[in-house]
């Protein structure tokens, strides 16, 4: 990967915003209750080994990530707490995984049947972490019914297996929404599982921020902090957090070329955009590639705290706006962010492409160096 550490376009992280939000919670929650903090996808964008560095010194006692490799990456950075990944690892990984220390989500029967010679013939002794997914609406990962987990859960038990059952948990398709029908159902089929399992393991949970946020009856005894780290409201505009949510993240840049540019001339692919009087044109040094989208032609951005227009199709690693004036080279661009009174949320970029802020958060590109504060 090429990072664009000679271009002033930058992706800052306010680690402070983080530290705000974790301790937010913290307070909140039960006491007894753990915090780990979400740190997939390079941190929602915002950098995994600072992210969890700083969730670190906030209090969070584990991470959750999507893949192995991202656990890997967190042990090669010194993390020692527990660490979840999230999605399903291929059972020939199982040695390293045991190996790591680091604790895996299975939901089925059939990885541990995998898994368990795996680990005989390379001779693991140590158990391997297991935490149970159930599948109780979601529809992605998990088992579906008491049955199939009254065997698994014997698996993880008899004397001598390779794993330790270390967890069971369950993911909310509906938490971030006002209505909780769909989230009610989740519950009860939840209940209904859990009943099966005669002694549960070390960590229940079934809250991300969602869930923690507005279900917090229901919390188990460890929360699956995501989105809500980063400052993010996980239902958009939805529902209205319980504590005030401080975004950790902004998005700069500074004018790399301003013209003048006559009336009737046309700007970037396609000529889409016509100047319909003399105007002051400046160009910014990011573009589709930087995941700033393509489809934010005619939304806006900050030139010296000035709410400017993006005109013409936005280009590959440039794009222009309409100044309300000549204004210098150099002068600081606000694409998330706030300068002085005005402000622009990823929220607000979200909506504009018809999206939600954690695709256009995880989609910022590695090229954008993230500068942290
Ligand atoms: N738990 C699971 C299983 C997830 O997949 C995710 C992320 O999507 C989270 C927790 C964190 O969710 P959020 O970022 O909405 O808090």
């Amino acid at each position: 990967v090429v990072i664009g550490e000679h271009r002033h376009t930058q992706v800052k992280i306010d680690l402070q915003a983080i530290k705000h939000n974790i301790n937010e919670e913290m307070t909140r929650k039960d006491p007894l209750t753990e915090l780990w903090a979400v740190v997939k996808a390079n941190g929602y964008g915002h950098g995994i080994i600072q992210v969890a560095q700083a969730a670190k010194q906030a209090g969070a006692t584990g991470f959750c990530v999507a893949i192995l490799d991202e656990a890997l990456a967190l042990r090669a950075a010194g993390i020692t707490e527990p660490i979840l990944v999230l999605g399903i690892t291929e059972p020939e990984y199982a040695p390293l995984i045991a190996e790591k220390n680091i604790s895996v989500a299975v939901g089925s029967q059939a990885w541990l049947d995998q898994a368990a010679p795996i680990l005989a013939a390379n001779q693991v002794r140590t158990p391997l972490h297991v935490h149970l997914a159930l599948d109780t609406g979601m529809g992605r990962i998990g088992f579906q019914t008491p049955a199939e987990l009254a065997v698994a859960v014997k698996t993880l038990s008899v004397a001598g297996s390779p794993f330790d059952f270390e967890g069971i948990f369950t993911h909310f398709a509906t938490a971030d929404q006002a209505d909780d029908t769909y989230f009610t159902h989740q519950l009860t089929n939840w209940k209904a599982l859990i009943a099966v399992v005669p002694e549960l393991p070390k960590y229940v949970h079934v809250s991300n921020s969602a869930t923690s946020l507005w279900h917090q009856a229901c919390n188990g005894n460890m929360i699956r902090f995501g989105v809500a780290l980063y400052g993010l409201n996980p239902s958009g505009t939805e529902l209205s957090a319980p504590y005030h949510l401080q975004p950790a993240l902004s998005l700069t840049a500074e004018l790399s070329f301003v013209k003048k540019l006559a009336r009737g001339k046309s700007i970037s692919y396609g000529a889409t955009y016509t100047a319909t009087e003399d105007e002051w044109i400046g160009t910014v040094p990011i573009g589709y590639a930087d995941g700033y989208e393509r489809r934010l032609q005619g939304f806006h951005v900050l030139v010296d705290g000035q709410f400017c227009e993006i005109v013409g199709r936005v280009c590959m690693d440039q794009m222009m706006v309409r100044l309300p004036h000549e204004v210098a080279v150099g002068s600081k661009v606000t694409l998330v962010g706030s300068d002085g009174d005005n402000s622009i949320s990823l929220q607000s970029v979200a909506d504009y492409c018809g999206t939600i802020h954690y695709e256009i958060a995880c989609g910022l590109a590695p090229r954008l160096p993230r500068v942290y504060t």
